[in-house]
């Protein structure tokens, strides 16, 4: 293989869109991806309003199929606690902007992947990144027995980068608080009888939490997160709490037809990896995971990525030093990743462990509590970038082809 800019390991959202991005200004990047898209991925489907943006810079939003996707106002919350159940509504009117959509993750990651197609300075690779090493100030990477050089390398390889970074590198990582959960996500295909809601519906008692998310007026979303780790969890477990959640599904309407298939991820963490490397960057779930109860790994991959173009870029073109690049993009992750850590925390709060002064002033003004959260979510992510910065030109025959 010859020799590249920078190498991308991973091809999901965060990697496709930063080689595209860096793609934009000319340089050469290698995308390796070990899995053949579309496949599911175990994940909520819940995509915060503020990560539209990044789709539409690179032309894939308005390429989106229509019944891939649906807008979603705020949160119908069920609370189920020692001092009794709760529900609450966390819901914005629908002339207003959606809180965020329900996303079909296939389809999107696809797109995503499939739009590095139509760009002849990416390279794609179909094979596992198996180790990399950084000689004479190049890294070679092994790509399921070839090797590639490139000056620099991005891991986009999702939680599972850790051990492959391991296997090559001094890293080390940082593991937050609640931790031991398990994640499996469930796709029905059946109908609402009362209308598909405007809402992502959830609830939650000691056991595990449930979301469900309506991508179409056919597709549901089930997601259970649920408060063991994997190696505790029998399969009587979950074929129990899998009841419970279809109950909860057809106590809002939902008549199931066929349960299409189930994913199970990994044991549920905040956790973050650290390294302090000048030519190696990571971005997304590679980076940093953040609970799932949030909603917000998607918006951390599609900035994450940014940060890194920009940086890859100053030290590609030799504005500033290597070091100088990677050291201010680590801190301006950090500075974005503070905020959906502190997001993720209220929205844990307000699933999992809701203080009763709290239940009792959101059920006092629900309307405004709904617009509040919403406007908290906005501020705190919102990108201050020039917008002018990667624009991709939208050529007729990727359109066409996406
Ligand atoms: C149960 C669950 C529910 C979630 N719900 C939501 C939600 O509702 N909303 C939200 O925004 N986020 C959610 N998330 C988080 C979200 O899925 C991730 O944050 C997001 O997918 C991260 O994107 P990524 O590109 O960094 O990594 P990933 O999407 O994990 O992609 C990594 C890619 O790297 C490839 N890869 C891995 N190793 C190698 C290798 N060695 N060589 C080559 N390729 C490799 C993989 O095949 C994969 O395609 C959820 C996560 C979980 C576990």
């Amino acid at each position: 293989m010859n020799s590249f800019d920078v190498t991308v390991i991973g091809g999901s959202l965060s990697g496709s869109y930063l080689a595209l991005l860096l793609s934009q200004s000319g340089y050469r990047v290698l995308l390796v991806e070990k899995e053949h898209l579309p496949r599911r991925k175990a994940c909520g489907e819940g995509m915060a309003e503020v990560a539209k943006r990044y789709l539409q810079k690179i032309g894939i939003w308005n390429a989106l199929p229509a019944d891939s996707y649906s807008p979603y106002y705020g949160y119908d919350l069920y609370l189920e606690t020692a001092q009794g159940s709760r529900a609450i509504s966390l819901r914005k009117p629908q002339s207003t902007r959606p809180e965020g959509y329900r996303v079909s993750r296939s389809i999107l990651d696809e797109k995503v992947f499939k739009r590095t197609l139509f760009t002849p300075t990416i390279e794609r690779k179909e094979a596992c990144a198996r180790s990399l090493q950084f000689e004479n100030g190049e890294w070679v990477v092994d790509c399921g027995g070839e090797t590639a050089t490139s000056k620099y390398v991005v891991t986009a390889a999702g939680a599972t980068a850790l051990p492959l970074l391991k296997r090559s590198l001094q890293v080390s990582e940082k593991v937050r608080g609640k931790d031991n959960r398990f994640g499996v996500v469930y796709w029905l295909s059946g109908k609402w009888t009362n209308g598909t809601p405007d809402t992502v519906i959830a609830r939650s008692n000691g056991r595990c939490q449930t979301l469900l998310t309506a991508i179409n007026d056919n597709l549901l979303n089930v997601s259970l997160l649920i408060n063991k780790s994997d190696s505790s969890f029998t399969e009587k477990e979950k074929s129990e709490l899998f009841e419970q959640s279809l109950a909860f599904a057809s106590s809002h309407g939902f008549e199931l037809d066929t349960v299409l298939e189930q994913r199970g991820a990994a044991r549920i963490e905040s956790r973050k990896i650290l390294t302090k490397h000048s030519h190696l960057y990571l971005i997304g779930d590679s980076a940093e995971v953040f609970d799932p109860i949030g909603g917000l790994g998607m918006v951390h991959a599609f900035e994450s990525a940014e940060l890194a173009a920009e940086s890859l870029h100053l030290a590609l073109s030799g504005t500033v030093s290597p070091y100088l690049a990677a050291s201010a993009y680590r801190w301006r992750r950090n500075f974005f990743a503070m905020r959906v850590r502190f997001l993720t925390s209220l929205s844990y709060t307000l699933n999992v462990d809701m203080p009763p002064l709290l239940v009792s002033l959101i059920q006092f003004a629900p309307g405004l509590s709904a617009k509040l959260f919403s406007f908290l979510r906005k501020k705190l992510l919102r990108s201050r970038r020039s917008k002018k910065m990667y624009l991709l030109p939208e050529r007729s025959e990727c359109r066409e082809s996406l």
